[in-house]
């Protein structure tokens, strides 16, 4: 066994472990029984994704590359400065009032 992923949450790990399973890779997911024990604590490092052989690990780590290259160009929610509606990441027009979002890859 060879750990691949350290996830931020279940969900990133469980999408992690998706990857790995449909590109044929044998994967499994620890430490997802943890989060709920330990309430609102951080679980960064808790959630591991780990590949049965270790043989894979560098298509593995593609696949680990190419989803964590994902995560960082989705766009956080932003708020609208019309009504203050909170909207998802990569929208450019707000779907409440129709405003314009203010476009924050420019502040980066
Ligand atoms: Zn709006």
């Amino acid at each position: 066994m060879l750990k691949i992923y350290e996830a931020e949450n279940q969900f990133d790990a469980q999408l992690v472990l998706d990857k790995l399973l449909s590109a044929d890779l044998e994967a499994v997911m620890k430490g997802q029984f943890l989060s709920g024990a330990i309430g609102e604590l951080p679980t960064a490092g808790l959630i591991t994704v780990w590949l049965v052989h270790p043989d894979d690990e560098s298509k593995g780590q593609i696949i680990v590359e190419e989803f964590e290259s994902h995560k960082r160009h989705t766009n956080p929610p932003q708020k609208c400065p019309g009504c203050s509606e909170i909207i998802e990441g990569n929208f450019i027009l707000c779907w409440n009032c129709g405003d314009e979002l203010p476009e924050i890859a420019k502040s980066f």
